[in-house]
Order: C-alpha cells, then sequence, then structure tokens
C-alpha cells in the first residue's frame, strides 16, 4: 500500500503513541499489540477492552467502558473471526470492565477471581440502565438486552486455561483496586493485561481497601514475568515501566505520609499538607486524598 506524507505520519504517529500497531480496518481505538491479540479503548483514560484470537474462537478480557464501546468492540470481533467469543476474562468488577458481558455471553463463559460476584453485586444500581437509555437513542438501543451476568466461574489465586495454540494465565492481585482483580499473562506473547493496580500517569481512585504494601507486591509480581507488551486497565498499551513509575509514586507517597505522621500530624493535617509535585502531569489530581487515606493505614 502506498501511502500519501501525510497519512504514513498518521500512521507511524499512532505506531509511536501505542509503541504498537494501528489495527487496520477494525475503525478508530483499536491497537495491535501482537497477532491476533488486539486493544480497543474509544477514547484516552476509557477503560481497556481486548480480544485474544485463537485456533478454537476469540477469548475477551473485560467488556468496556460503556455499553456503546462494548457494541464497536464487539463489531471489531466480529471483523476478525466469525467464531464466538469462548471466554470472557475481567480484570476487576467494576462496570466500566464488566456491564458489558451480556454483549459476548452467552455463550461465553465469564471468568473472575473469588469474590468478583459478590462485589458486582454490591454496586449494581438498579437506575443505571434506564439512566444510559435516557442519553441516546443509540444508548437506548445498546442497552435494550442488558442482562447482569456475574462469572461463571471463580478461581482462587491462580488458573490456566488452554485454548487452542494459546495458554492463558489468571493472577489474582490481592487489595490492588476492587474485590475482585486479576492480571492475565499469555507466556508465550509475553503480553500482560495489568488490571488496574496501575493505570497511565494517573492518580488512581483508591478504594479503602487498598493496601500499599500489596500494591508494590504487585508491581514486583508482574515485573517477575517479563512482559513485552502491559496491557493496563485505563491508558494505551504500554512496557513494564509503568509498575515503575506507580512503585516510585506509592513508595513516596507512603513515606510522605509516614513521616508526616511520625511528626504528630493527624490525616486531616497531612491531607492539607501532602503535595505530590513530582506527579502534577499525572491525570486525576483530586483523588490524592483518597491515596492519603490508604496509605495512612500502613503509615510506619
Ligand atoms: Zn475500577
Amino acid at each position: 500500500m502506498k501511502l500519501k506524507p501525510l497519512a504514513a505520519f498518521a500512521v507511524l504517529s499512532v505506531f509511536l503513541f501505542a509503541g504498537s500497531l494501528p489495527a487496520q480496518g477494525l475503525g478508530p481505538g483499536f491497537t495491535k499489540v501482537k497477532d491476533g491479540i488486539y486493544v480497543f479503548a474509544s477514547k484516552e483514560g476509557n477503560s481497556t477492552c481486548s480480544v485474544v484470537l485463537t485456533q478454537d474462537g476469540p477469548v475477551v478480557i473485560d467488556t468496556c467502558q460503556t455499553p456503546l464501546d462494548a457494541q464497536k468492540f464487539a463489531a471489531g470481533v466480529k471483523q476478525l473471526t466469525d467464531k464466538p467469543v469462548r471466554f470472557v476474562f475481567d480484570t476487576e468488577v467494576h462496570n466500566d470492565h464488566t456491564f458489558g458481558h451480556y454483549f459476548f455471553s452467552p455463550p461465553a463463559i465469564v471468568v473472575n477471581h473469588e469474590g468478583a460476584g459478590e462485589g458486582m453485586k454490591k454496586s449494581v444500581d438498579p437506575k443505571r440502565v434506564e439512566t444510559l437509555a435516557a442519553q441516546s437513542p443509540e444508548m437506548a438501543a445498546a442497552v435494550k438486552n442488558y442482562k447482569f451476568i456475574p462469572p461463571h466461574i471463580e478461581y482462587k489465586n491462580k488458573m490456566t486455561v488452554n485454548l487452542g495454540e494459546r495458554t492463558f494465565e489468571l493472577y489474582y492481585l490481592k487489595n490492588v483496586h476492587s474485590e475482585a482483580d486479576e492480571a492475565i499473562w499469555l507466556p508465550k506473547e509475553r503480553v500482560l493485561f495489568a488490571a488496574s493496580a496501575a493505570n497511565v500517569k494517573s492518580i488512581i481512585n483508591l478504594r479503602p481497601f487498598v493496601r500499599i504494601p500489596d500494591l508494590l507486591a504487585s508491581y514486583k509480581f508482574m515485573k517477575s514475568l517479563n512482559p513485552e507488551v502491559v496491557v493496563p486497565g485505563h491508558g494505551a498499551p504500554t512496557t513494564m515501566k509503568i509498575f515503575d513509575e506507580y512503585e516510585g509514586f506509592y513508595t513516596l507517597l507512603q513515606k510522605r505520609v509516614s513521616d508526616l505522621a511520625r511528626q504528630g500530624k493527624s490525616l486531616e493535617e497531612i491531607k492539607k499538607e501532602l503535595k505530590m509535585p513530582e506527579y502534577a502531569d499525572w491525570a486525576g489530581q483530586d483523588r490524592l486524598g483518597a491515596n492519603i487515606d490508604v496509605a495512612w493505614q500502613t503509615r510506619n
């Protein structure tokens, strides 16, 4: 294919931006990270949803930020293969990763770690479908077939799924983001779906049960797998460097909270005083307070 200079530049920029190939023909938002492995996010910051093709049918990892995103993603999957989706693996329990199960299941079997179904049930908003439908006729159509689908299979600690020529290793990540978070590792392809333990340059909304030592342990573990490509829960596909960035952030945050606590400062005082100017360019600055709350739990 011969490209005009501008088009060639556009293709090159996507390549450089994502650190991987644009997925030609699948439309905007799709990125090809390896043969048969595609990641979709309709815009920067939206949750990623991915498909891994196998000889025996595709596997979907997370089901997108919104039903409209899930619809676009499902259409892309259909373009790639006419085989039915065999599994959906969730990297966490929140709506922006799991609400779209109904686009793929049935026939897909949904899998996440123990506690995922309970976590999903806790956050069910009975008005959500109605609220979404009111947004636009397109959204109303996209939620028409909505059904609440908790995971069919919940495992403990680790599960291996062999499908066609691929192997998927599912690992529980304890206390990193939601009631059940898992990393999905493809050892042969060296691609890691890293859940929302680390996103791309964004202060994450930490729930009160998240623990900084557990976050740090999850980075250490994921780095030990030595992935070539890391697909975060939110943000463009990247490399292991995101684990170093977040390790740096939480180590410094924990140190500052602990230092101030040792000086006799209260949590409220620390929240007023503590700044992280080194990370001023990260999104989600309004979530620093929630991060300090969590660091306070393990002050030393
Ligand atoms: Zn989440």
